[in-house]
């Protein structure tokens, strides 16, 4: 159970503190395949748990639109569709960490994702003083996920999502608020998504084996509903944090 979304709504002062300590130096990395949800749980629980959520895909955009330095570098190659190098990368991530909302905590969705950058990661988070992050991988058998990904249908004029299996319109091909036709992303149609899951698992099984050795990774089932999974990872927070006797 967690008891400090409720705690820290009811009273000003206290709960802050309270809040502080809690949440002190972690940082939590979520890891998963595509379907699995994490991106939508490090949303929910950024925000039940006070610490920002970090996507290193927004903070590009970001860095791109504000036209920093680090935006400028970074424009003409994701233009070219390249991948961004990892030193591009991690000295954005720098840059982030030292804003002050991360003071505190953070979670990464979808970073690191090769060893080097986890290694630079490590050396990152040491510099700062922060802790073993908290690094949970998003389990989710594949025929479920290709079930999730195969069935997904988007409204091509408002963008809306459909899943034709759990979330159906309620005319087949036809957005239910704004009539607009209802497309299949290229990337998920049944025979692309086996592949997209094949390359997931080439790419991160030697991340998570890193993370297993430094004894930092945590599972959750990422098949229940997501109710169930925020409690998962609720639980997975209070464990690590009584652990470091910080409770
Ligand atoms: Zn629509």
């Amino acid at each position: 159970m967690d008891l400090f979304p409720a705690a820290a709504s009811v009273c000003g002062v206290g709960a802050a503190d309270w809040r502080l300590r809690m949440s002190l130096n972690r940082a939590f990395i979520f890891l998963g395949p595509p379907g699995a949800g994490k991106g939508t749980q490090a949303k929910r629980v950024a925000q039940q748990w006070g610490l920002p959520h970090l996507s290193t895909g927004d903070m590009l955009r970001e860095a791109v639109s504000q036209g920093s330095a680090l935006g400028k570098i970074a424009k003409p190659i994701m233009e070219r569709g390249e991948l961004v190098p990892d030193d591009l990368v991690l000295k954005m991530v720098e840059e982030r960490l030292d804003r002050k909302d991360a003071a505190n905590g953070f979670i990464f969705d979808g970073f690191p994702r090769t060893i080097p950058q986890a290694e630079e990661l490590d050396a990152i988070l040491e510099g700062r003083g922060f802790g073993k992050p908290v690094v949970v991988d998003f389990v989710v058998a594949p025929d479920i996920l290709v079930r999730r990904l195969s069935g997904r249908w988007t409204c091509s004029v408002g963008g809306e999502i459909y899943n034709v299996h759990d979330a159906p319109p309620k005319v087949p091909g036809v957005c239910d608020r704004d009539g607009g036709k209802l497309v299949q992303r290229p990337d998920d149609r049944p025979e692309v998504v086996m592949e997209r899951l094949e390359a997931y698992e080439r790419q991160t099984k030697p991340l998570t084996d890193f993370y297993r050795k430094l004894g930092a990774l945590e599972q959750v089932d990422a098949s229940l509903p997501m109710v169930d999974v925020t409690g998962a990872l609720a639980n997975i927070r209070q464990r690590a944090q009584g652990r470091d006797g910080r409770l």
